[in-house]
């Protein structure tokens, strides 16, 4: 009698399993100003599995910070190597951010929908646009600062950015924070984990 329920059960998680493999993952697209806690928020999404969820690994011109890996946070790659996969189309979208280019690999992000899985693309505003262009589908998410004199606070005790630098990211996020009436939902970043569970209802939801 223990064999067949087990079987049954077996049998029941296959067909489960296949159905989730059957059905197409959804895209979603999450932007936030630098600095404004993306990689927390994140890093707190991707622990629950119930999510589905995949991360898009961005190819960059940029230099890799100390806690960074290559593969794991972005392909870290020069120049020629980002134009040579322009030209071969292999980028669903690029842009450039800060004097460094950042884009998103095609086949990589088609794969994982194919597969079920739920895409996070997490780029930058540019970008995003042209994702919601070509992809409409995809539901977008602008993560907002409390404000501007947080934010400010926030990039200075990251420490890990210039101040040249933390000077031209805060300038670039109060360009980038009149984008956010394009996006699907806006969801301020004050307490990470109201902030997270307010991004997974929307992620369990899966509506626009
Ligand atoms: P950071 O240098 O802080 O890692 O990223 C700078 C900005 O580039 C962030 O806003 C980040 O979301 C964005 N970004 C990362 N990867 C991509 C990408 O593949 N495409 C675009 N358009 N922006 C990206």
């Amino acid at each position: 009698m223990g064999k067949l329920v087990d079987k049954i059960k077996s049998n029941h998680e296959k067909l489960h399993a296949h159905k989730h493999a059957d059905k197409k993952g959804k895209l979603f697209i999450i932007s936030g100003v630098s600095g404004v806690g993306k990689n927390t928020v994140l890093k707190e999404l991707f622990k629950d599995e119930s999510l589905h969820l995949c991360y898009s690994v961005s190819m960059t011109t940029r230099h890799m910070r100390f806690n960074e890996v290559n593969g794991v946070n972005y392909f870290f790659v020069n120049r020629e190597q980002f134009q040579k996969a322009i030209d071969q189309d292999e980028l669903l979208e690029y842009a450039e951010f800060c004097d460094n280019l950042y884009g998103t690999p095609k086949k990589f992000v088609n794969d994982q929908l194919d597969a079920g899985k739920n895409v996070i693309l997490e780029i930058e505003v540019k970008g995003a646009l042209k994702v919601m262009q070509i992809m409409p589908e995809a539901i977008s998410i602008f993560i907002l600062p409390p404000s501007l004199e947080e934010l400010e606070a926030r990039l200075k005790n990251r420490g890990t950015e210039s101040d040249d630098t933390i000077f031209q990211r805060l300038k670039e996020a109060k360009n980038e924070l009149r984008y956010q009436e394009h996006y699907d939902y806006n969801v301020i970043n004050d307490n990470v984990d109201d902030c997270v569970s307010e991004i997974k209802k929307i992620i369990k939801s899966g509506k626009k």
